[in-house]
């Protein structure tokens, strides 16, 4: 039995636990609204009904929440971070696979012959802001350096491994530019516009076509994700298809892979956005660290380049979900922070407090270290929307009969009347439930899967009989 964020497991909470099953509809129907609500650790509770107009007959009820457990229904939080509700994120990471695969394989309306539009996969980094404990290739951290105005020996001749909290970390956290690490955050979203602009006119360089030419005749379309790393810096994952303007999903440009990647690589290493704030005449720009590799025409090229896409967009600014919720009145001094995160955080807030800064309006993303925005963002002939692959699943389940509350509507327009009742399980005790169905699914799921793999691995090859004969 797994424990529940927010529980108290060590004292198990019989009693409420005990209330539920024998309350009315007892374990079964608290359990069937848990799984309707796809196991959500965090549930919105609603009340209300869904009424049903056919067309010559006045609305009808065919769905109120006063034959449900407690009254009330039970409705997914949808988040896309596994720290808050892992349920819901692996929902979250199924459509933002969906979306970035869509792109590259074709389906959700898009043909299946974009597999001959060339495409990469990028990886850009943060610059340097201060030396931290790290991880190269070697195994080493920092074995040799100078000494810092503050008298520190920037110098570590530890080997860390993956796990070590020391990652990420600064050896002298005075030399740190938070403010620069923060700026970076929240100018990465116009440093990445700027990019992609810059790298459209070098591939038209590339094949010698004129800047005008070039932007009349290509388009760049991209999904784009952000990473922090543990010193609490963004990377950019950036999946990157190349286009006909004005028919991004029809033949594909003479245009190669290769060409495409150098070009993103050339404008990487070149483009500049300057820093937000008026005084200032620094800019940013991106590490030295970039990565940029073609996806492979083959299918499975571009599923693994997809699915390395979508593992990025559930996670949160840090591991342990510290950061996952928007800070009221500054950092709180309760809440446990690694120094350094807790740094990049009050260093946010206090830059929110700047006028010259105001439009990155930081106070609403000190939590996310000055980043601005969402995970997960995409150009707009990209592929699919979130919303649409939303409504697709909305539009099968009414084609199946009931809808997500769990009326049967077939072929009438429905409405839902619906008032807000509160966030989260009633009680300890239905948030312990709810986990134990959330694992019972999990391990349901799991159980069948290898039961598929088991039924393929045995599958009968055909066989020659005996006599010859196949
Ligand atoms: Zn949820
Ligand atoms: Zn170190
Ligand atoms: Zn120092």
């Amino acid at each position: 039995m797994t424990p529940v964020a927010g529980t108290t497991v060590g004292t198990w909470p019989l009693e409420e636990v005990v209330a539920r099953l024998r309350s009315p509809g007892g374990y079964p129907s608290f359990a069937e609204r848990v799984r309707a609500a796809g196991c959500c650790r965090r549930p919105v509770r609603l009340s209300g009904q869904v009424t049903a107009t056919g067309p010559t007959s006045a609305p009808v009820v065919v769905f109120d929440t006063a034959t449900l457990p407690d009254r009330v229904l039970l409705k997914a939080c949808g988040t896309r971070r596994e720290t808050l509700c892992p349920p819901c994120a692996a929902v979250y990471r199924a459509d933002a696979f969906a979306l970035v695969v869509a792109g590259l394989r074709g389906g959700k309306g898009i043909p299946d012959d974009i597999t001959a539009h060339p495409a990469v996969l990028a990886t850009f980094t943060a610059p340097s802001f201060g030396p931290v404990h790290r991880r190269r290739a070697d195994g080493t951290c920092h074995p040799t350096g100078r000494r810092c105005p503050h008298g520190r020996a920037l110098v570590c001749g530890r080997r860390h491994n993956d796990r070590d909290q020391l990652v990420g970390q600064p050896l002298c956290p005075d030399c740190y530019d938070y403010e620069g690490a923060v700026l970076f955050n929240a100018g990465v979203s116009e440093l990445w516009r700027r990019t992609t602009i810059y790298a459209l006119r070098e591939l038209g360089r590339l094949i010698g076509m004129s800047v005008r030419q070039t932007e009349r005749t290509l388009r760049l379309s991209y999904v784009k994700v952000v990473e922090f790393q543990r010193r609490g810096s963004v990377h950019v994952h950036a999946v990157v298809r190349v286009d006909h303007r004005g028919d991004e999903h029809g033949s594909p440009p003479t245009v190669s892979g290769e060409l495409l990647a150098g070009a993103l690589l050339a404008a990487a290493r070149r483009v500049s956005a300057p820093l937000p704030g008026p005084a200032s005449t620094a800019r940013l720009a991106w590490g030295r660290q970039a990565d940029v590799a073609v996806i492979g025409d083959n299918d499975d090229g571009r599923r693994r380049a997809a699915a390395y896409t979508a593992k990025y967009a559930c996670k949160g600014s840090d591991a342990d979900g510290l950061l996952d919720h928007r800070f009221r009145a500054g950092v709180p001094h309760q809440l446990e922070l690694p120094a350094h995160l807790r740094a990049l955080a009050e260093t946010a807030w206090r830059l929110g407090d700047r006028p010259d800064l105001g439009h990155l309006r930081l106070h609403l993303w000190a939590h996310t270290c000055g980043h601005r925005g969402h995970f997960l963002t995409k150009s707009r002939r990209y592929s699919t929307t979130f919303g649409r692959l939303r409504a697709d699943r909305q539009r099968w389940r009414i084609e199946q009969g009931h809808t997500e509350e769990g009326g049967d509507v077939r072929g009438s327009p429905v409405m839902g009347h619906w008032r807000f009742e509160g966030t989260g399980y009633r009680s300890t005790g239905d948030a312990w439930l709810a986990a134990n169905i959330a694992e019972a699914e999990r391990l349901g799921r799991r159980a069948a899967w290898e039961d598929r793999q088991w039924a393929s691995a045995t599958a009968p090859a055909p066989m020659l009989t005996s006599d010859g004969d196949a």
